[in-house]
């Protein structure tokens, strides 16, 4: 669990930095978009959204079969380093043998200093051809005020913190990060849109919350993921133990359940490239 001994401040920016990974914001809908080029098409992103502003992909078709995309955030943010070092898990390597176990193909956001702080681990991530990498910021700071308490990027250094992580991914050994963005907290506006456009990223919000971040009752979060499913949806999870020490549970009741149901588990990259294909 968290641990409590280093003050009321560092706990609640924790708290609410998973808490706000949990939270559904006011979202706007998808805007479907014309193919990807050849050049892309091994990663499919939508096309620019209203303004030229960076796309935001909310979940899959509806009527495209039932497939669901269950995606995990990688949450730690700087300034967290000195907890990692006393013995606090922002890991989950039992949440990740479950998915190898099952077989089931995933999407991790993962933020950069997650990959510095576990390299083993986000390289095996980036070489398995069952996880797809996306990037969850490097510091996993606030891309708007009033983030639930995080601390907030300023706008000329949001796209140098998204490109921060990819360039920590590419010095672990991750191969082919996927140009998917998932705002810490969920927390975006048409300024933090505007300043993502450079980056050449599609944004990736959920239709599905998880439930996990302070969970006790693996039942619980399994029951909110089950009742929350539909064909294409997007499932917000974490990979992150000390805050989130239910998943690897719930993963173990939500697969099977979902597979009796005749879902098909997918990467995100395959809702969007099923979105991106229509007019
Ligand atoms: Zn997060």
């Amino acid at each position: 669990m968290i641990t409590r001994t280093r003050g009321a401040v560092a706990v609640g920016v924790l708290a609410a930095a998973l808490t706000a990974c949990a939270t559904v914001h006011p979202q706007q809908p998808p805007r479907p978009a014309p193919s990807a080029s050849p050049a892309v098409r091994a990663a499919p992103t939508l096309a620019p959204g209203p303004a030229g502003l960076t796309p935001v992909f909310h979940h899959g078709p509806r009527d495209g079969g039932r497939t669901v995309a269950l995606t995990f955030d990688a949450d730690m943010t700087a300034g967290q380093g000195a907890r990692a070092a006393a013995g606090e898990h922002f890991d989950h390597p039992q949440l990740l043998a479950a998915l190898r176990e099952l077989k089931v193909p995933s999407t991790v956001f993962m933020t950069g200093r997650w990959a510095e702080e576990y390299p083993d681990q986000a390289r095996s991530l980036g070489r398995d051809p069952l996880f797809e990498v996306a990037n969850h910021s490097y510091s996993h700071y606030a891309f708007t005020g009033g983030c639930y308490g995080l601390p907030t990027v300023p706008a000329d250094g949001m796209r140098a913190d998204v490109e921060r992580a990819y360039a920590v991914f590419r010095k672990v050994g991750v191969r082919d990060p996927m140009p998917y963005f998932r705002f810490p907290g969920g927390c975006y506006d048409r300024q933090a849109l505007k300043a993502l456009v450079p980056a050449g990223v599609t944004a990736v919000q959920w239709d599905v919350v998880g439930g996990d971040a302070f969970a006790t009752d693996a039942d619980a979060v399994a029951r909110q993921v089950l009742d929350g499913v539909r064909p294409g949806s997007v499932v917000v999870l974490h990979c992150t133990r000390s805050a989130a020490p239910t998943t690897e549970r719930a993963v173990r009741t939500i697969v099977p359940e979902l597979r009796r149901q005749g879902y098909r588990f997918v990467k995100v990259s395959e809702l969007i490239g099923a979105a991106g294909g229509r007019d």
